[in-house]
C-alpha cells in the first residue's frame, strides 16, 4: 500500500458564491459545481484591491460570474484574468468575464493535444461496477446543469496574453509571476503572488486529492519534473483551485513525488505476475476511492505506463501494438 498523503480538505464554513477574505490580498469565491472531480467546487481567487486580478474564473455559470463581480468593493474593477489551464472547471467563464469587465486574459496558450474519441479504446470496469451503480452515475450526471456537463478540455479558450515561464505581471498592489508546470495539462501554469510568498497552484498541487494526469495532453514525466521544480522555490503557502490552502507546501509536494513513485512500484508489482491490461488492476489499486474516479485514475496509470514504455521498461504485448489505454502491457 502506498503511504497515505495527509491531504488538506477542510475549507471551514463557507457559503457558495460568498467572497471570503483569506489573506490581506486574496479573496475567494467558491463556485457551486461540486462533483467527485472538483471536490467542493472551483475556488476562484480575487487578488489585490482596486485593480483586481482573477485567478481561474471557472465553469460557464452565469451565477458564478455574478458572484465574482459582486465580490468587488465600490470603485474596484477586474482588470486581469489569469488562467492556470484549459479544463472546463477553470477557463470557460473567462469569455463572459472579459465581456462584462474588459479584463485582459493571461495564460500559457490554448489547449494541447486532445484524446481522439476512440470507442474501441475505453476502459471497461463493468466486471467491478454493477448496472445499478452505472445507472445511478448516469442519473446524477443527467441532473447536472447543462453548463457543467461539458467535462474535460476547454478547446475554445485562447488567452489575450501568452505567458511563458518566469513572466512577471504587476498590478497596482500585486505582482504575479508565472511558473510553467506541465503534467496535469501541458499548458498548466502556477502563479506566484510575490507580495505574500504564496502560489496559486491550480490543479498541479491540490489540497483535497492528488492530480489526474491524463494522456495525451497530460504527461507523467512532465508532472514529476513540475513537482520537483516547485521544490526549488520557497513558498509559504499554496492556494489550489480545489480545496483549502496548503501550509508547508514543500513537505506536501515531496509526499506527492513519493506517492507517484509508489504508484509506479505498484504497477510494476501487478505486471510481475504477467502481462495485464490497465482495467485489470486499477480497481485493486484504487479500491478505496469512489468508483467514478477509476476512469481518470486509469488515465494516470496509462500515463505511468507510457512513461515506462518511453524509457524502455515496459512494452505492449500485441503485435505492433500501440500503447493504448486498453493495450496489454508487460515488463521488460
Ligand atoms: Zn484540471
Amino acid at each position: 500500500m502506498p503511504t497515505t498523503i495527509q491531504h488538506y480538505q477542510d475549507l471551514g464554513d463557507f457559503d457558495y458564491g460568498a467572497a471570503d477574505r483569506v489573506t490581506p490580498l486574496i479573496r475567494r469565491v467558491i463556485c457551486k459545481n461540486p462533483t467527485p472531480f472538483t471536490y467542493k467546487g472551483t475556488g476562484t481567487y480575487l487578488v489585490g484591491q482596486g485593480e483586481v486580478a482573477v485567478i481561474d474564473p471557472g465553469p460557464p455559470l452565469k451565477s458564478h460570474l455574478d458572484d465574482i463581480v459582486n465580490a468587488l468593493q465600490p470603485g474596484e474593477a477586474i482588470t486581469h484574468a489569469f488562467i492556470t489551464h484549459t479544463h472546463s472547471d477553470h477557463s470557460p467563464l473567462t469569455k463572459d468575464l472579459k465581456e462584462l469587465t474588459g479584463a485582459i486574459s493571461y495564460g500559457f496558450g490554448p489547449h494541447g493535444a486532445v484524446r481522439e474519441d476512440d470507442p474501441e479504446d475505453r476502459v471497461d470496469f463493468s466486471a467491478y461496477i454493477s448496472d445499478e451503480e452505472q445507472e445511478q452515475y448516469r442519473k446524477e450526471f443527467d441532473e447536472l446543469p447543462e453548463e457543467l456537463k461539458r467535462e474535460g478540455a476547454d478547446t475554445e479558450f485562447s488567452p489575450d496574453v501568452f505567458l511563458q515561464d518566469g513572466d512577471v505581471i504587476a498590478g497596482s498592489n500585486w505582482t504575479i509571476r508565472s511558473i510553467h508546470t506541465p503534467g496535469h495539462c501541458s499548458n498548466h501554469l502556477c502563479f506566484e503572488l510575490m507580495e505574500e510568498a504564496s502560489l496559486f497552484s491550480g490543479d498541479h498541487v491540490m489540497g483535497w486529492a492528488t492530480s489526474v494526469v491524463g494522456p495525451p495532453d497530460g504527461s507523467m514525466k512532465d508532472y514529476m519534473e513540475s513537482l520537483r521544480k516547485l521544490l526549488g522555490f520557497d513558498h509559504e503557502q499554496y492556494w489550489p483551485t480545489h480545496g483549502p490552502a496548503i501550509p508547508e507546501p514543500a513537505n506536501y509536494v515531496q509526499s506527492f513525488i513519493t506517492h507517484r513513485e509508489e504508484r509506479e512500484d505498484q504497477i510494476i508489482g501487478h505486471l510481475k505476475s504477467g502481462p495485464q491490461k490497465i482495467a485489470d488492476f486499477v480497481p485493486e489499486m484504487y479500491a478505496k476511492y469512489d468508483k467514478r474516479l477509476w476512469y481518470p485514475a486509469a488515465g494516470s496509470v496509462h500515463a505511468h505506463l507510457l512513461h515506462m514504455v518511453e524509457t524502455g521498461r515496459a512494452e505492449v504485448t500485441e503485435d505492433h501494438g500501440e500503447p493504448k489505454l486498453t493495450a496489454t502491457y508487460r515488463l521488460l
